[in-house]
């Protein structure tokens, strides 16, 4: 059938899914959220990605973060969402946590980029027609601009929730002095900062080390880790070389000059661990991200369904013992 009627699975909360409140607001994100940084632009056959989406909220994701550049090609990650929203997400829009960003190059000239007023404003109605949405749920600074001012930021931030077009905000990537600014800027203005987003995981963790994370908590605002494999350097990916669909062979992101025998090495070691304790390396990575109650969330990326049914496993995680974590520790390449 070409366009088959979806129905979500009636189970999709009972499925395991766990769910934590975000800093001190009313809203519950599940442990696991799905992102569309690759693997959903119009160079993905349609079919996939929304196999994808259509497990994850039969499985209980509920929340999916998109970007106004992600794809490729910029902006196709948001108008394939906007299609299986068409098809089939509408009904559920209201069990829906769909966040989207601007902050990063999107359009030429110079109103395309970083931080201004014009420039988050233009972005945002962008997604709303590109995802066929009314409003999101969280629109986020997607990185802090030097240039501008940070009041000027935060200011369109405020009026965007003002307008109805977004029920939240948040900042992604700001440098711990700014992200404090941020915080009492939109606290005193009643448009607190609902969440985080910074990259944290086994490998990079510079956010527990540099306070980001302990500070959200400290301001009640939640924090969600993106990157949590590392991009697929955590998980069993590239033990035996390159593969052919491998988001390095791809010429994504992530560069073949990442795997330097140190990090190979490490990553051998903590696939032994995870071995061990009987997951895989990826259910232990996105296991010990959610140790920390702090973290509301890990946003996998995912370039098939049974990566994102693999990874769900990471929730029935058995705990870690001090040892293990120790282990971990000594593990930074
Ligand atoms: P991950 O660290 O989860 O990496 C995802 C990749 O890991 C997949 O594409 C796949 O690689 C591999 N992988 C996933 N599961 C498995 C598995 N079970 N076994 C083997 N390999 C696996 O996340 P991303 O780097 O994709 O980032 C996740 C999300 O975070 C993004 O979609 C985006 O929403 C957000 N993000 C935000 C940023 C920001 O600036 N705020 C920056 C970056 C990301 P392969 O494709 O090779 O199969």
């Amino acid at each position: 059938m070409i366009n088959p009627i979806y129905t979500p699975a009636p189970a999709r909360y009972d499925s395991g899914m766990k769910y934590r409140r975000c800093g001190r607001s009313g809203i519950l994100l599940p442990e696991i959220s799905l992102g569309l940084w690759h693997n959903f632009g119009d160079v993905n056959p349609l079919s996939d990605s929304m196999a994808m989406l259509h497990y994850a909220f039969d499985h209980g994701i509920t929340h999916f973060d998109l970007a106004n550049n992600y794809g490729p090609s910029y902006g196709s990650a948001e108008e394939t969402f906007g299609i299986v929203m068409e098809k089939s997400f509408a009904p559920y829009r209201d069990e829906l946590f769909i966040s989207t960003k601007a902050g990063y190059d999107m359009w030429p000239g110079p109103y395309g980029n970083w931080g201004s007023r014009k420039y988050l404003m233009a972005s945002l109605d962008q997604s709303l027609r590109r995802m066929k949405l009314d409003y999101v749920d969280l629109f986020y600074s997607h990185r802090f601009d030097p240039e501008t001012p940070l009041e000027e930021t935060l200011q369109a931030l405020v009026d965007i929730v003002r307008q109805g077009k977004a029920l939240y905000v948040g900042i992604s990537r700001w440098p711990a002095e700014a992200a404090r600014k941020a915080y009492s800027y939109l606290a005193e203005r009643d448009v607190r900062c609902l969440i985080y987003q910074g990259r944290y995981n086994m490998l990079d963790r510079a956010d527990e080390a540099g306070g980001i994370i302990s500070e959200a908590a400290d301001n009640g605002v939640g924090y969600i880790a993106f990157s949590p494999l590392a991009q697929g350097l955590l998980t069993d990916r590239y033990l035996n070389g390159i593969p052919e669909d491998s988001r390095i062979a791809l010429g994504g992101h992530l560069k073949s000059d990442s795997l330097t025998p140190g990090l190979l090495e490490s990553v051998r070691k903590l696939n032994g661990l995870a071995a061990e304790r009987g997951q895989s390396l990826a259910e232990m990575a996105l296991a010990w991200i959610l140790r920390d109650r702090k973290v509301t969330s890990v946003i996998v990326g995912a370039s098939s369904t049974s990566q994102l049914q693999r990874n769900l496993s990471a929730l029935e995680s058995p705990a870690f013992s001090d040892e293990e974590l120790q282990i971990i520790d000594s593990t930074n390449p």
